[in-house]
């Protein structure tokens, strides 16, 4: 397949340290190059090509991130303009260099199993597509930053909701009304607990895409020039006055009530990452498995597609847990999906270490990392508690998490470690309490497996 679209095109898009399909940019351990991935789903036919494109051009191997996209490392000099053009004919991307632009601004989460949760309220899949496609044909959006990002919940059980989005939209129970509505929020996350920010107003699900258009284009017309984010413009405008903006320019009439501020969303359930469940169809399950630190290499990547290929109506997902997710397979087929995943070496019960610790690219892949992060949390996930969470981050800048773990082992330097602690994966002061400074791998899951942790707001030196 021809497509218009050049690497070189890569250079007309916004100056961007993000990596981008059209913009590899250099790490230690190669170029980095990331596939956003609409409602993270990955065809077979586009998994097959994906692996002979990192076999050929990259290091083999393909990272699964936090916003459930593909990141490809190791990408050979000069062969940058060959993976992006294996990439677009696979379907991968923008298809031409009219909307360039529309690779960074394809920032829309979605629950994984959106149309097939038996527990949500509303089926997402078509209302997603209608914000993507808005976000990548209207030129003004260029001017957003690659990291703006939207959330559409569908009150599935199985959804992240600890990610802050620049605006997010939950679904919320059916009341005597004829359309479905979606609580809306700005900069941060839906509520489930009681002491969470509630929902501003509320918008039915046949205006929300209006409303979100004018939105966007509401947070252009206010932002100062280096309002990157949804938080940034909070700094400066009333969430009342942003929200008012956008009613005008949408024509659209949100709904205020106490209700719904008084609305808490139902808690989703991560483990359903892992596992059959049953869908929404009664017939038919949804399987997730966990690559060990959400990292495939292209034998894993051959193998899920002929997994997906052997399940008629199977689709291949990525998620924000950084693991994979496959619908629809049949019944009869259940047990032997589950032990080629097993196979594969993933992991697909929650009792598994390997579910348990999360680590950005570390040492071997980034200038900024203290440690060798990968290799660490390897060493680590062994001797972690059953249902503890652990990420092990080489700098501050949390790559492998946008949530906040329960613990996080910060590198201090190579080997070592600070152990921070929190209860709040909502987190924004840092990782929570530092409670312990400078561990050893050995030391840190000693702390961890410590039935009392240091009681004080004192953090200890090992
Ligand atoms: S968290 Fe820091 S060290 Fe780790 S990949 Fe990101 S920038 Fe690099």
């Amino acid at each position: 397949m021809s497509h218009a679209f050049h690497s070189s095109d890569a250079s007309a898009l916004r100056p961007s340290a993000c990596p981008g399909l059209l913009r590899i940019v250099p790490a230690l351990d190669g170029g980095l190059c990331r596939v956003k991935l609409a409602g993270g789903e990955l065809s077979a036919t586009q998994a097959f090509a994906m692996a002979g494109a990192i076999d050929e051009h990259a290091s083999g191997v393909v990272d699964i991130t936090n916003r459930a996209n593909l990141q490809l490392r190791g990408v050979k000099r000069g062969h940058e303009a060959a993976l992006v053009a294996a990439l677009l004919d696979a379907g991968l991307g923008p298809q031409n260099a009219e909307h360039a632009f529309a690779d960074d601004v394809r920032n829309v989460m979605v629950s994984p199993v959106a149309g097939r949760d038996a527990n949500a309220l509303y089926d997402t899949s078509a209302l997603a597509g209608d914000l993507l496609t808005l976000l990548q044909g209207d030129t003004r959006f260029a001017a957003l930053s690659p990291k703006f990002a939207l959330m559409l919940d569908g009150g599935e059980r199985l959804m992240m909701l600890d990610h802050p989005h620049d605006i997010w939209f939950s679904a919320m129970p059916q009341r005597d009304r004829p359309d479905v509505l979606f609580a809306i929020g700005l900069a941060g996350c839906p509520p489930v607990a009681t002491d969470h920010d509630s929902a501003l107003a509320a918008v039915t699900a046949t205006d929300l895409a209006t409303f979100t258009q004018a939105l966007v284009h509401t947070f252009l017309d206010l932002a100062a020039p280096d309002d990157a984010r949804m938080r940034d413009l909070l700094a400066a405008h009333s969430i009342e006055n942003i929200i008012r903006h956008a009613e005008h320019r949408s024509g659209v009439s949100l709904l205020r009530d106490a209700s719904i501020r008084g609305w808490r969303r139902e808690p989703a359930d991560a483990e359903r990452r892992l596992g059959a469940h049953r869908q929404n169809d009664g017939q038919r399950w949804h399987v997730g498995a966990q690559p060990a630190l959400g990292r495939m290499n292209s034998t894993t990547l051959r193998g899920l597609a002929e997994l997906a290929g052997d399940n008629a109506r199977a689709t291949l997902r990525m998620t924000p847990w950084q693991s994979v997710l496959l619908t629809d397979i049949d019944t009869v087929n259940l047990d032997a999906t589950l032990r080629k995943l097993e196979a594969l070496g993933l992991a697909t019960t929650a009792d598994n270490p390997l579910t348990r610790v999360i680590a950005c690219a570390g040492s071997a892949g980034c200038a900024k990392s203290q440690a060798d992060t990968k290799a660490d949390a390897l060493k680590l996930a062994a001797q972690v508690p059953e249902h503890t969470q652990v990420h092990l981050s080489g700098c501050p800048r949390s790559c492998a998490a946008a949530h906040r773990a329960p613990y996080t082992l910060l590198a201090a330097a190579d080997g070592h470690y600070d152990l921070y602690h929190t209860h709040d994966p909502r987190e924004s002061n840092g990782f929570g309490r530092c409670i312990a400074r400078g561990l050893t791998i050995d030391e840190a899951a000693d702390a961890l497996n410590a039935s009392a942790l240091p009681p004080t707001d004192e953090p200890f030196d090992a």
